[in-house]
């Protein structure tokens, strides 16, 4: 794999960049890290010295943006680490990931955050941004040191894998929300509710004998969050929402002006609980897999921008984690790799727009963390850019993930849509084998030192 950075003529594929409401045939200059030109139809290279990627028959848009994702390290490396957990969100299009700080020891401090940032910038393929704790050491009962947080670069506040149940500290962590401009994202779970719940709660759980999860452990919370946020004018991000009941919630909170975003996960926008039949682990996750109302309700909450984005939630776990008994398994699904392929049933479902789908995974994301350099394909941009097939289907075939997860629903499903390149700051971090040969460098001899713009 070429891993130098190049100068890169993307050429004759369809461009979409809703940052710029582009959806049009043309063709993409990258050099030296950035997007440096774009344009309408085919055209000839401008110089020799650029390498040709052919797009003919392929969406070409802006590299993804993950505001929730877990790399596991430090202190859980035998699930993942930032090197294998970036490699499969370059497979998966992403080139930007926020990972979430329950981590061993916690991201809580300084030099964490510096821990993570530089393992990121040496073995990382792709933008790893993290994301700081709430509380000291996830405890839910001392603030972070948040200020000193933002200096060293996180990009939100989580305790997420464990919500802040103590409301006078979620108030404090809302105000210093608002006065760092930085979002708190909400992990929304009652606890005392939810305990000994594996999957949701209904009438399948009650046939299949496991403890249920109801809706009201993740509403209640969003409820009591929605008005701290109201009370103190904080940011708020509701982490993976997976009922109607939030998503009526969240709807109603953004009517009145509270400063609230959500995002949505691509498996509780595409499987509902009838999936942890067969007492399937890897279908079990926190929050669980709902219904078919529930799935609506998201699927409406996007369209109307409700819910903002779509995050992954991309959570590892080793085989271990996973095998025995439901009930004892641990929660979660390895994301990044099939997040594209399960995501675009939406679209041919006519659910959402592709432009909608695209959106959520980049312009609206970036957005939330207010960096206009990412999420778009715009001049002057980051080089980061996400080249996929519509049409193509493959075989979810886990033994050939980049994440050591392979804790998955699909393994061995057919998916239709597949990311067939990726580029992060100007560097190809991935490309599909199984198009070698379509994407040909090839008609401007290779001469990296002369890069002129076009
Ligand atoms: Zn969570």
């Amino acid at each position: 794999m070429n891993n130098q950075p190049v100068s890169l003529l993307i050429q004759g594929g369809r461009l979409i960049d809703p940052s710029q409401g582009l959806d049009e045939i043309g063709s993409l200059l990258i050099s030296e890290g950035k997007i440096s030109w774009l344009g309408r139809g085919e055209i000839t290279p401008p110089h020799p010295g650029y390498d040709v990627l052919h797009a003919q028959g392929l969406i070409v848009c802006p590299g993804f943006v993950d505001l929730h994702c877990h790399l596991r390290q430090p202190g859980f490396e035998e699930k993942e680490t930032i090197a294998t957990g970036t490699q499969a969100a370059a497979r998966g299009g992403f080139t930007t990931v926020c990972c979430m700080p329950n981590t061993n020891p916690p991201l809580d401090n300084q030099a964490t955050i510096d821990y993570v940032k530089s393992t990121a910038a040496t073995e990382g393929v792709v933008r790893v941004l993290p994301i700081g704790c709430i509380s000291k050491g996830r405890a839910g009962e001392e603030l972070a040191g948040l200020s000193e947080l933002k200096s060293a670069g996180v990009i939100a506040f989580s305790d997420d894998g464990e919500p802040a149940l103590n409301s006078r500290l979620m108030r404090q962590a809302l105000d210093w929300s608002r006065d760092l401009d930085l979002p708190i994202t909400d992990h929304c779970e009652d606890t005392a509710l939810s305990e000994g719940g594996v999957m949701n709660e209904g009438i399948t759980s009650t046939r299949l004998g496991l403890g249920g999860i109801p809706n009201a452990a993740e509403e209640i919370i969003v409820a009591r969050d929605l008005t701290l946020a109201q009370l103190t004018g904080g940011r708020l991000h509701i982490a993976h929402v997976t009922t109607e009941g939030s998503v009526d919630l969240i709807r109603r909170a953004k009517e009145k002006g509270i400063r609230v975003t959500a995002e949505v996960t691509p498996h509780h926008l595409t499987l509902t609980e009838e999936r942890v039949t067969g007492y399937d682990t890897n279908a079990k996750v926190n929050p669980p897999l709902r219904t078919r109302r529930d799935i609506q309700a998201l699927i409406q909450g996007l369209k109307e921008n409700v819910i903002d984005i779509i995050a992954t939630d991309h959570a590892p776990h080793t085989e271990a984690d996973k095998s025995g008994e439901f009930a004892s398994a641990a929660f979660g699904i390895s994301g990044f790799e099939t997040a594209l392929g399960s995501l675009m049933s939406l679209v041919r479902d006519g659910e959402l727009t592709l432009t909608t789908l695209i959106s959520k995974l980049t312009y609206e994301p970036s957005r939330i963390i207010k960096n206009e350099k990412l999420g778009t394909l715009a001049i002057g941009a980051s080089a980061d850019v996400t080249i996929f097939d519509p049409e193509r289907e493959w075989v979810v075939d886990t033994k050939a993930f980049a994440s050591k997860g392979r804790n998955t629903p699909w393994a061995g499903s057919v998916l239709k849509g597949k990311v067939m390149a990726t580029i992060a700051q100007g560097k190809l971090v991935y490309k599909d084998d199984l198009i070698k040969g379509e994407f040909k460098r090839g008609e401007a001899p290779l001469q990296r030192k002369s890069s002129p713009s076009p």
